[in-house]
């Protein structure tokens, strides 16, 4: 395909590309170009053309999927706060700014931004067209003339090259990596469940033994609940075994909250060079805020836009001493659940269908029937065992670079790197996005959006983060199209 008009080709619909394409839509700059939105044919969740604008979050159907933020702060856009909650009410489906709802309606929502945009674009005669290919990206080459040659692999229709003038990687979440044991066999083992979220995965387990997660967050969560369903539909008892190296799962949301006066933080929380300073700082000020009748909830919320600087900050080596030591608290208090979420897993816990332990997995091993567990729990020296018939990876999407196959031949080819020191968090990019290359520079024309700026942001995987980070990278992608810029 070539074009006369610059092109810019989106890699990825999940939220992050779709709004970066929305935003190019909508721009009103002088500078003309295309739009190409090239998703998978078929995401990680197993859906098919379906998937565009959903992404992995926003692909289930299953009602009991909620969104783990109010609809109030879902907006997809920054400056209209009530957009999502506005477009809830208008389809139908009656909606406060404190409701929970269903991860799919968000997808809804996210289709409906995009084909208004290009309603919008349409009707304007400059405005940028947009095209849809369904399709795997290999690979990106850089040609003579500047432009990037995309691999466009389409199964069985072969594969094709796309020529553009600017890439945007919208990647998204990748699948959970593998816990590391010593004897890894079970991995490969038809017991072993490594993608939750591919289509069909959990219609597979086998209910009339126990289940292992791996893993004690939102995911387990997700899995637990669709465990759930299925067992009482069959009408079998559950046994859920959900283990991690702390045991901590995620703390509830607050049922309601219309307004909080415990917004601000004080300049100097942050003021020592060590993460265990900041820990004592952070119970310091929810000390104050709950003296004040506050919850720690409003402080971890106030928190959220200085982490990155802090982040910014921090020593390599206090970097990892918070995703070793105190990441699980963070995460257990930072990424919450829906009351109602948070309810039916207590629910669960009470009569014995759930039960989740601090431990290390010490060996899975392939019994025939079964899987033997050996597992020690936190703080004890004997090893246990149990017995399960599945073993499922809870532990949530991963963000390191060789998960993609696509980011790791580039990254041999030196276009683009991996965050420093292999904290194994993301992409190293530019302040305006621009991915940066093994040589220190910045790309001509590669630009990155998505949960991979955790490595240089640390807040940067929900909504309320990354549409900041989409509205302006589309930006800088715009601004590099610029006369002058090229
Ligand atoms: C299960 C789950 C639930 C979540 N719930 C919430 C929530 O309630 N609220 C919230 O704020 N955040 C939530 N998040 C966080 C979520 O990461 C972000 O909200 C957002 O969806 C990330 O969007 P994305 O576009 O970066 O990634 P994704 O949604 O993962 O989309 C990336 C897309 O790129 C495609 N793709 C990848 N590689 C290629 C390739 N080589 N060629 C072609 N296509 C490719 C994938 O198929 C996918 O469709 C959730 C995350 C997960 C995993």
């Amino acid at each position: 395909m070539t074009s006369s008009r610059p092109v810019v080709a989106i890699i990825g619909a999940g939220f992050c590309g779709t709004m970066m394409a929305v935003h190019l839509l909508r721009a009103t700059s002088n500078t003309v170009y295309d739009v190409v939105l090239i998703n998978r044919p078929t995401n990680a969740s197993g859906k098919s053309s379906h998937s565009l604008a959903r992404g992995l979050a926003y692909g289930t159907n299953s009602a009991e999927h909620l969104l783990n933020v109010p609809a109030g702060r879902m907006s997809a856009f920054d400056d209209a706060p009530n957009d999502f909650a506005d477009f809830l009410n208008a389809s139908g489906r009656s909606t406060s700014t404190n409701t929970f709802v269903e991860r799919h309606r968000y997808g809804d929502y996210l289709q409906a931004t995009l084909q208004a945009a290009v309603a919008s674009a349409v009707r304007r005669s400059t405005g940028a067209l947009l095209s849809i290919q369904y399709a795997n990206v290999d690979d990106i080459n850089r040609t003579f003339s500047g432009q990037y040659a995309l691999q466009l692999n389409e199964g069985g229709a072969g594969v094709t090259t796309l020529h553009a003038t600017v890439v945007v990687l919208a990647l998204g979440n990748f699948l959970p990596s593998n816990p590391p044991l010593e004897d890894s066999t079970i991995y490969h083992c038809r017991k072993y469940v490594r993608d939750p979220w591919a289509s069909g995965a959990l219609e597979q387990v086998d209910l009339d033994q126990a289940v292992l997660m791996m893993g004690t967050g939102l995911t387990m969560y997700d899995v637990a609940m669709s465990l759930k369903r299925r067992a009482t539909a069959s009408g079998k008892p559950l046994r859920l075994l959900a283990v991690s190296r702390r045991g901590l799962i995620p703390q509830p949301h607050r049922a309601s909250v219309d307004h909080t006066d415990f917004t601000d933080v004080p300049p100097d929380i942050f003021g020592s060079t060590s993460v265990r300073q900041d820990l004592q700082s952070i119970r310091r000020q929810i000390r104050r805020v709950e003296a004040h009748g506050g919850d720690w909830r409003d402080v971890m919320a106030s928190l959220r836009p200085i982490a990155p600087a802090r982040w910014q900050q921090l020593p390599d080596v206090e970097r990892r001493r918070f995703l070793r030591h105190l990441r699980p608290y963070w995460d257990s208090h930072r990424h919450r659940a829906a009351p109602e979420a948070a309810a039916q897993i207590n629910s669960m816990m009470k009569v014995g269908e759930l039960i989740v332990r601090a431990a290390n997995l010490v060996a899975l091993t392939d019994q025939g029937d079964s899987v033997s567990v050996i597992l020690r729990r936190r703080g004890q020296q004997d090893a246990e065992q149990e017995s399960v018939g599945s073993v499922i990876n809870c532990t949530g999407p991963s963000s390191g670079i060789d998960a993609e196959p696509l980011l790791w031949r580039l990254a041999a080819k030196g276009q683009l790197t991996a965050d420093a020191n292999g904290l194994g968090l993301g992409l190293l990019v530019t302040d305006h996005y621009r991915v940066i290359e093994s040589n220190g520079a910045p790309s001509n024309g590669i630009f990155y959006v998505g949960p991979l700026l955790k490595a240089q942001y640390w807040e940067a995987t929900a909504v309320p983060e990354l549409r900041k980070h989409v509205e302006a990278a589309a930006e800088a992608v715009i601004q590099s199209l610029a006369p002058s810029d090229q």
